[in-house]
């Protein structure tokens, strides 16, 4: 896609998911990629084989680079670390993509301060701790910047039992607006998708099991759950100069799960 050759994308939570699938599509598309994990070196390995595979495969002098860099995006610290080993590594950063995110279920009113603290603290402070790094970096070089936020269809709509993850990725759309309005004329362009169900290991204890998956895919009008390599085509794009025009936008990936399949037969002539 145009654009994309030559320039370094960061993904957070690349070790597995969507976070792999879009390492692997940027790399493909020339993108240097740091894959950053938190807990599986070996996972991270296999998306780092997969995209330098991808990336490479049949070309003699291929240029695409790649770095694994551990780290909890929960810490600030461990934030900075990842930012400048990919800057020192990889030469440059020119794509954020705010990734790593995780879910618990519970019912609301059993929800402690501390399970509050650790699902915003990945799914939400993480993504704009990293954005704030990234937009640093960006503003003191006067370079442009693109940061591409995975947001998930809880964006809009509500999900009992998740009520932290689901007020994570409502801030998100507003992160994404906010960030997008106060440095468009910076050249930073901040937009996010917004995943329907999807096959990955976070929705095991229904992908894995074929009566709870039909259940799940027969509320999604295209009658399947998503793919990671679906939301990755839409995050290369969206990282492109295809999207050069396009800012503080959530494009929904779902198969239609936000046109409200209940509607599909009316319900009075
Ligand atoms: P996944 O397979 O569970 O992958 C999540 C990734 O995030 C893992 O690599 C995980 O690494 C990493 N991660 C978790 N906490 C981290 C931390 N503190 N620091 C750094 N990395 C961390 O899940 P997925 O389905 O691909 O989800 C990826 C994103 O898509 C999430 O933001 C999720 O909310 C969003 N999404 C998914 C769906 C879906 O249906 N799958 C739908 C809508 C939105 P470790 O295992 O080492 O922690």
């Amino acid at each position: 896609m145009k654009g994309l050759q030559g320039k370094t994308a960061l993904v957070t939570g690349a070790s597995s998911g969507i976070g792999q699938a879009i390492a692997i599509r940027l790399a493909q598309e020339g993108c240097n990629v740091a894959i950053n994990y938190r807990s599986s070196p070996e996972a991270a390995q296999e998306t780092q084989d997969q995209a330098m595979q991808k990336a490479c495969d049949g070309i003699e002098a291929c240029g695409v680079r790649s770095l694994l860099v551990q780290g909890d995006v929960s810490q600030e610290a461990d934030i900075r670390q990842i930012i400048a080993d990919t800057i020192d590594k990889l030469g440059s950063l020119d794509i954020l993509i705010n990734n790593a995110g995780i879910q618990a279920e519970k019912p609301s009113h059993e929800v402690t301060a501390a399970d509050f603290d650790r699902i915003l603290g990945v799914n939400l402070r993480g993504a704009f701790l990293c954005a704030r790094e990234s937009i640093q970096h960006w503003l003191e070089r006067g370079q442009s910047g693109v940061i591409i936020n995975i947001s998930s269809v809880h964006e809009i709509i509500p999900r009992p039992l998740y009520v932290t993850y689901s007020i994570s990725k409502g801030g998100m759309e507003n992160m994404t607006k906010t960030l997008a309005l106060e440095y468009a004329a910076q050249g930073i362009r901040v937009n996010a998708i917004a995943p329907g169900a999807t096959v990955t290991p976070i929705n095991d204890a229904w992908t894995e099991d074929p009566e709870k998956r039909a259940q799940v895919e027969s509320h999604i009008p295209m009658g399947r759950a998503g793919t990671s390599e679906e939301m990755a085509a839409a995050v290369a794009f969206l990282a492109s100069d295809e999207a050069a025009y396009i800012t503080g936008q959530t494009l929904f990936i779902d198969g239609g799960l936000t046109l409200y399949a209940d509607f599909r037969e009316a319900w009075s002539a």
